[in-house]
């Protein structure tokens, strides 16, 4: 197997373009593992500890972060900092907290790149779905609310650590960015414990810190109509990887599937793709460009990861078919 581009592995063209099944790995004695649901998503922690009451303390330190950064980042609960800013940034000039700005930082920074594809901004129509109860927005509200997605209308100045809302009604939402961001709080937490082999998940949004006994660990790709198939397995170690599927939240309104990622053009559940994966150093970029790229479609999509060193993408098309990134097609192509 070869080892190509920073640390991470690629399979053999056999394990990328076939379709495979593998069980788990074997858990050994000291690997612990345990899940939670946290951010409205499970999150689920594995890792490699010296005995079994650190990696216990190791364990409950992730889940303490990600509800740390949930009470800071979700949007429907009312005393959050994020509520604050949606009630408070289009009247005042409000002073957030230095993790928010740096999450928004990153945020507007790809929605220049993807031309607003990613917009953190989409909560003004998104706020009125509810894909639990099969509920989705009127053409009317998604009409009022379209004039307010948009993150040129978010200033901020993340020196002094100022937002403020150019238009009244607008809403931010970071669930397309927050978990990402998360994932890398918790792996940064357990590296500076002491800890060198682990993942952490948080639905779609994957960290691998090490690999597994010092191998590549194997991730499938989700098949996107069939639960529990995969598509592809690609043998990966220290990367982040996120997948951004349309059958995560989602009702079926007729034949139209309505589901949690919106394109900003239109309000409406973006079509062009199934799913988008994108590897990445850092999960809150492997996080926001799977949205992006699900948003934009193939060849944008494409385009997009194809001009950003060290980031990968595996897109599947509204008809099933596979897509890579360059450098993932020239790795498998030297193989
Ligand atoms: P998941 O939340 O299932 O891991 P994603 O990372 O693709 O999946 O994020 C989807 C979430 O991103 C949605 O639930 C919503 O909170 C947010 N979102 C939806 N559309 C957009 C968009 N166009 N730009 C930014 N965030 C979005
Ligand atoms: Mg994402």
């Amino acid at each position: 197997m070869n080892n190509v581009s920073g640390g991470r592995f690629f399979g053999t063209a056999r394990l990328l373009w076939v379709c495979l099944v593998l069980g788990s790995p074997a858990v050994l004695a000291e690997w612990q593992r345990d899940e939670q649901d946290i951010m409205g998503t499970r999150v689920t922690v594995e890792l490699f500890a010296a005995d079994a009451n650190s990696g216990r303390e190791h364990i409950d330190s992730v889940f303490a972060e990600f509800r740390r950064l949930d009470q800071m980042m979700n949007p429907w609960n009312p005393s959050s900092e994020l509520s604050r800013i949606n009630r408070d940034a289009a009247g005042d000039v409000l002073v957030t907290s230095p993790e928010i700005v740096e999450v928004l930082v990153r945020a507007l920074k790809y929605s220049q790149m993807s031309d607003g594809a990613f917009d953190v901004s989409f909560a003004s129509v998104g706020q009125h779905y509810d894909y639990r109860d099969g509920k989705a927005p009127s053409q009317n509200q998604v009409e009022e609310g379209l004039d307010e997605i948009d993150y040129r209308a978010i200033q901020l100045d993340p020196e002094r650590r100022r937002i403020h809302f150019l238009k009244p009604g607008m809403q931010l939402d970071l669930g397309g960015i927050a978990k990402g961001y998360a994932v890398d709080r918790a792996v940064a937490m357990l590296y500076r414990a002491g800890v060198r082999e682990a993942i952490i998940s948080a639905g779609g949004d994957s960290r691998i810190l090490g690999g597994m006994e010092n191998r590549p660990r194997t991730i499938g790709i989700r098949h996107p109509r069939k639960d529990g198939e995969y598509v592809a397995l690609i043998p990966l170690a220290d990367t982040a990887i996120s997948t951004s599927g349309d059958y995560e939240r989602f009702f079926m309104d007729g034949d139209v599937r309505v589901h949690h990622i919106l394109d900003p053009v239109t309000g409406k559940s973006a079509d062009r793709v199934q799913s988008a994966s994108v590897l990445a150093p850092q999960a809150i970029d492997s996080d926001a460009l799977s949205t992006a790229v699900f948003v934009l479609g193939v060849e944008s999509g494409l385009a997009l990861i194809n001009d950003l060193p060290g980031v990968d993408a595996i897109i599947i098309d509204g008809a099933g078919k596979l897509h890579y990134s360059d450098d993932l097609l020239r790795s498998v192509a030297s193989e």
